[in-house]
């Protein structure tokens, strides 16, 4: 029965390489999802690394979803092409005291993290130690009027205790361990997580719950290796006054290895496969996701 207003679902792959049988996964399931409640189906280019995203990957993006079958509406939300939302939002950001710039390198954060207990987020990514957290007003604006290059971290205790609530997501699918329902969300450990940089005023972050929420997206329907990152899209959603999507975190499609398929693993590309002679039905059939099932 058709569900009024109908529920909107979106696919966002980042065009920095060729998508392979995961994302026909989650793009078919989010079709699949948005046929089921006659709701809608859009799909998102997450482009905002000028470095790793390419126009011939958004091509070769676009025809490969098109071969499996799938249509969307136009237009594309493409958002290299929407810096200003994300501008506005990260203002807002700095304004209540938020976000405060932090000049640490990668590679600085890297060599302090050498030391084997360094706390890690849920990336095993090595987290910020805070060196910039306490810098006052005049030496944070004298830092950045040196030109020095530098990221917005977001201040997780400084936002958590202007929330004040305890922070929760609703989950229809589940997390690594098997977590179904209502969530705690803790963005926490993420520590303070980059929102935005010098040159680009964003972070997926930060793109993802700006966009979610100006294309009224109802349902978040995702691979499981982001469900953790949700806990840092609630507080944001929440800091910004945002609504809450429902979140489906699906599971990965794995390699003979029992290995997350990565962009650059051509034997799992669907150009790849397609030109080896597979077809449509072929491919939803292998990742369990065939028609009428
Ligand atoms: N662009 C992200 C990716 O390709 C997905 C973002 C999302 O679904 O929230 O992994």
């Amino acid at each position: 029965m058709p569900v009024d207003p109908p529920l909107v679902f979106r696919f966002a792959p980042s065009p920095n390489g060729p998508l392979h049988l995961g994302h026909a996964y989650s793009a078919l399931l989010n079709a699949r999802f948005a046929a089921e409640t006659a709701g809608r189906f859009l799909l998102r280019l997450e482009d905002i690394d000028p470095v790793r995203c390419r126009p011939d990957f958004e091509r070769m993006a676009l025809d490969d979803l098109a071969w499996l079958g799938l249509t969307w509406e136009t237009p594309v939300r493409r958002q290299s092409e929407h810096c200003e939302d994300y501008r506005a939002a990260l203002e807002r950001l700095i304004s209540a005291g938020f976000v405060y710039p932090a000049f640490l390198s990668r590679a600085q954060i890297k060599a302090r993290a050498a030391d084997p207990t360094w706390p890690r987020d849920p990336d095993g990514a090595p987290l910020y130690p805070g060196d910039e957290h306490d810098w006052s007003t005049a030496r944070r604006e004298a830092a950045i009027a040196s030109g020095a290059p530098f990221a917005w971290r977001l201040d997780v205790a400084r936002a958590l205790a202007a929330v004040g609530q305890t922070l929760t997501w609703h989950e229809s699918g589940a997390g690594p361990g098997g977590e179904t329902g209502v969530i705690p969300a803790d963005p926490a450990r993420w520590g303070d997580v980059i929102i935005a940089r010098k040159d680009i005023p964003t972070s997926y972050h930060l793109a993802v719950v700006v966009d979610d929420a100006l294309q009224g997206i109802t349902h978040v329907v995702r691979g499981q290796d982001l469900y953790f990152a949700t806990a840092v899209h609630r507080l944001l959603q929440v800091l910004l006054g945002l609504p809450a999507p429902r979140y489906h975190h699906h599971r990965l499609i794995l390699d003979a290895q029992g290995h997350k398929l990565a962009k650059s693993d051509g034997a799992t590309g669907l150009s790849e496969l397609r030109a080896a002679g597979w077809t449509a039905r072929d491919v939803r059939a292998h990742i369990g996701l065939a028609e009428g099932s």
